[in-house]
Parts: structure tokens; sequence; C-alpha cells
């Protein structure tokens, strides 16, 4: 059987280690034949997303904080050095202060507020904008949301606010970008345990109740979620954007 992603580039953003969902997708754009370069964000995670580029045959690891466009615009200069073009690009990044992970959503204070927007929504817009001159046979864009942006999720919070305006941000840059063939999608994740999940009070009570609701009475795998993210990246999803994709077992269909 031939493979889905073979002879396309695709750039992930936000492998810590390898728990990340960044690190599933970019495994399964490997299995699907992919060339796959990784970025990190700080030297705090250079030497992982190193040892883990090296295990996973990424082509090239590259340093990117998002918040700093001199790094993006530095990212794009050395990806038309080296890589020359992008089909696919994965933006698997969030960030909010823990105490407003864990307090009422109310006492969220502004500089809190600014931060988890710049760092949850803004940066794929900023993203977005810099790879798009190397995506000019067209290529698809992906991000990761939650059910938090549309419910409230307690503890969620000003992760929920970020994450609502993400989903907006896809819409509009999925129509801003469409002309060019660029498609832009997000895919909304069941809870996964992982570094940015363990930020959140309470998590694993979310997961427990989770998988007890959720319609496959499981929690989400991130290999499921690698997997729509390998059919977004591929031509299987041509006529697919601006839309927010569920894997998770099924758990926002239920009501009471
Ligand atoms: P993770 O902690 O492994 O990944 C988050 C990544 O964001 C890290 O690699 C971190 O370095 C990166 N990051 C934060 N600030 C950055 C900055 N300024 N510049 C560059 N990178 C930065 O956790 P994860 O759960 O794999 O999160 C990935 C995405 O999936 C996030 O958007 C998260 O909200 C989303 N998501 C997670 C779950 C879950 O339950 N784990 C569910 C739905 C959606």
């Amino acid at each position: 059987m031939s493979k889905l992603l073979e002879g396309k580039t695709a750039l992930v953003l936000g492998v810590a280690n390898r728990w990340s969902l960044a690190f599933a997708i970019a495994g399964a754009y490997r299995r699907e034949g992919a060339r796959v370069i990784l970025t990190y964000q700080s030297d705090r995670q250079r030497q992982t997303v190193e040892e883990l580029g090296e295990e996973l045959g990424a082509e090239r690891i590259i340093a990117c904080d998002v918040t700093q466009e001199q790094e993006l615009e530095q990212l794009v200069s050395t990806l038309k050095k080296t890589a020359g073009k992008l089909d696919a690009v994965v933006h698997s990044i969030a960030f909010a202060n823990r105490e407003d992970l864990s307090r009422p959503f109310v006492e969220t204070s502004r500089s809190g507020y600014q931060l988890a927007l710049e760092v949850s929504s803004y940066s794929l817009v900023a993203v977005a904008r810099a790879v798009a001159p190397l995506m000019s046979e067209g290529g698809a864009i992906l991000t990761l949301t939650y059910l938090g942006a549309t419910r409230v999720i307690t503890n969620y919070n000003v992760m929920g606010v970020a994450k609502a305006a993400l989903e907006a941000c896809t819409r509009y840059l999925a129509s801003d970008l469409g002309p060019g063939g660029v498609r832009v999608n997000a895919i909304s994740a069941g809870p996964v345990k992982t570094a940015s999940a363990r930020g959140i009070k309470d998590f694993s009570k979310v997961l427990d109740g989770v998988a007890a609701k959720t319609p496959l009475r499981r929690n989400t795998d991130p290999e499921e979620v690698a997997d729509t993210a390998v059919f977004l990246a591929s031509d299987l999803g041509r006529g697919v954007t601006g839309n927010v994709i569920f894997v998770d077992a099924g758990f926002q269909i239920m009501g009471l």
C-alpha cells in the first residue's frame, strides 16, 4: 500500500517530550513517508527534542519560541535554504499560567489572559503568516484545540477562551489562505495526559469522568489524533478546510 504522505515535507511545532501530541503526529507523518522537521521552544527542551528527532528520523531540529517574531523569521529563512517548500505545518502549542488553571476564571489577571491568548491563539496567526510563502504549491496547516473552547470545563478557564479564539483564527486563516490552496483545520482532541494537561488542576478527574461517559467508554489515544492529522495533511483531506474535527471518542455529542 502506498504511503499517504510520500513526497511531502512537514514542519511540526510543539514537541516537548514523548507524551506530546506533536510527537505522536510527527511519528505518524514519518510512518506515512513524510520528511519531518521539528522545532523546540527553548534550550531547556533542546536535548530531548533532538533525541526524539533522531529516533523519528527527523530531517532537522530548529529552535522556535513562537512569541519571538525574529525566531519565526529565522525559522523560515532556514527552511527556505534547506527544505525549500512545506506541505504541512502542525501547530501544537499552548500555555497559560498554572494559577489561571486552578482558581475561578473570574480571577484571571490581565497579564495571564494576554499570555494565554498570545501563546495559544495568536501564535497560529504568526506561524501561518510566516510559513505561507513556503506553501506556494498549497498545503495544510493544523492546530490542536479542546472542547473547553465552547463548553465550560472546570479549571480550563482562560485556556478555553484562548481555544475559542484559536478556532475562530482557524476559520479566518482558512478563508484568507484558501485561494492559495492552503487548508487550515483544527483537531479537537479528547483529554490526554501530557505535560500541559498536568498543569490543569484535577486533570485526572477529567480523564476518569470522560472515560465513564464517552460513547466509546474510554479516553482518547494520541495515535488516533495523529491518524486524523495524517488524513488532514494528505490528499484525502483535500476538500476539508476551516473545520474543527473532534477526535474524542465521541464525548462532545453527549448531553444528559
Ligand atoms: P505538551 O506540553 O506536550 O505540548 C505543548 C507544547 O507547547 C510544548 O512543546 C511547549 O514547548 C509548546 N510551547 C509553549 N509555549 C511555547 C512558545 N512560546 N513557543 C513555542 N512552543 C511553545 O502538551 P500537549 O497536550 O501535547 O499540547 C499540544 C496541544 O494540544 C496544545 O495546543 C494543547 O492545548 C492541545 N490539546 C491537548 C489536549 C490534552 O488533553 N493533552 C487536549 C486537546 C488539545
